[in-house]
């Protein structure tokens, strides 16, 4: 037996401070939205420790702090919240159909703020040893790598970031970036510059990890970008920080998305090129990325699909 639809007027994907952030304004404009949280409740920030740059809290807060806080914020002015995840979508015609597992919801509006997934290095080991020494999570993983060698890689804020608060734990932190100057912030290069139990080795590649289920990693091969020379490289834990990908697969062909699948949103809008379809957050944003540009475009997606259904007397 399949059960009726439920039918929300907006209908927020998503549960990171984007979607959280239009969840607080919908409910605020009495719009009673729905917020499907996903598969990684509260969103990145979840998996990130101190957000130092988020405005209101000068001495910093944990980031599955600020998400909690936020998520009740969302829930005191009527919100409902589910935790699922949507398996299919189809924005063809109105409303809006999102099916999961269990349920069927239909919705008049839809903001889309499904954030954005680490990347891999795509190594066949990558996969095999995720959770036994390889990580794309430092908070969640950094405590089981005690007076242990550390790698980190990528040259972003994400891997400076990571390779300083693995400091904590890590007797020596490596952090291996393909070239010979880091891409991350001014703030954050010279963090890692500073602190002396990180090590940069520069103009490196990874192109395999050595190691088993049962003994962890045991060694990086590295192979020099500019030689070309390949070397055996050891290390106990390997945190992978090169970036991320949108999350944007449920809509791919019904939406207009760049090549690399981030929504691409009519010009200073959420607006996307489907009528009643709104995106906002890291799905649709390669550039800024920050925790208060999402909550920022999750505010504006709320105002705009308010005023769409305004105009549309619903
Ligand atoms: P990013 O800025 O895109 O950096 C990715 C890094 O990984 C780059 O250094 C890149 O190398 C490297 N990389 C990419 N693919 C690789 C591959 N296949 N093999 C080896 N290296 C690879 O990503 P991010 O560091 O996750 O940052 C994303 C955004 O979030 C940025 O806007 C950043 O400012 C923001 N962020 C902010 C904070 C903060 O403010 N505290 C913290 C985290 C993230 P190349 O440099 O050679 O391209």
């Amino acid at each position: 037996m399949t059960n009726a639809a439920q039918h929300h007027k907006v209908i927020i994907l998503g549960s990171g401070p984007s979607g959280l952030t239009a969840a607080i304004y919908t409910a605020r404009a009495n719009l009673s939205p729905l917020l499907i949280h996903g598969p990684l409740p509260g969103g990145q920030l979840t998996t990130t420790t101190e957000v130092e740059n988020f405005p209101g809290f000068p001495e910093g807060i944990m980031g599955p702090d600020l998400m909690q806080t936020m998520e009740k914020q969302a829930a005191r002015f009527g919100t409902t919240i589910v935790v699922d995840t949507v398996i299919e979508a189809n924005i063809k015609s109105r409303p809006f159909t999102l099916k999961t597992n269990s349920a069927t919801y239909t919705c008049d509006a839809l903001i889309i703020s499904t954030g954005a997934t680490p990347k891999y290095l795509g190594l066949e080991n990558e996969r095999k040893m995720m959770g036994y020494g390889v990580s794309t999570c430092a908070t969640c993983d950094g405590a089981f790598f005690r007076n242990k060698i550390i790698a980190v890689n990528g040259g972003g804020d994400s891997a400076c970031e990571e390779a300083n608060f693995l400091t904590r734990f890590g007797s020596k932190v490596y952090l291996i970036h393909r070239r010979g100057e880091l891409r991350a912030s001014k703030i954050m290069r010279d963090r890692v510059m500073q602190n002396p139990k990180i090590e940069i080795l520069w103009n490196k590649q990874i192109v395999d990890i050595a190691g088993s289920r049962e003994a962890g990693v045991t060694s990086l091969k590295l192979k020099d970008t500019q030689s070309g020379e390949v070397s055996d490289f050891a290390a106990d834990a390997l945190f992978v920080a090169i970036g991320h990908s949108p999350n944007s697969s449920l809509f791919k062909g019904q939406l207009k998305m760049d090549e690399n699948g981030y929504i691409v949103p009519k010009p200073n809008s959420t607006a996307t090129d489907v009528e009643g379809v709104f995106a906002s957050g890291d799905v649709q944003d390669h550039v800024f990325r920050q925790a208060i540009t999402a909550a920022g475009t999750g505010c504006m997606a709320a105002i705009e699909a308010e005023r769409w259904l305004e105009s549309r007397n619903q």
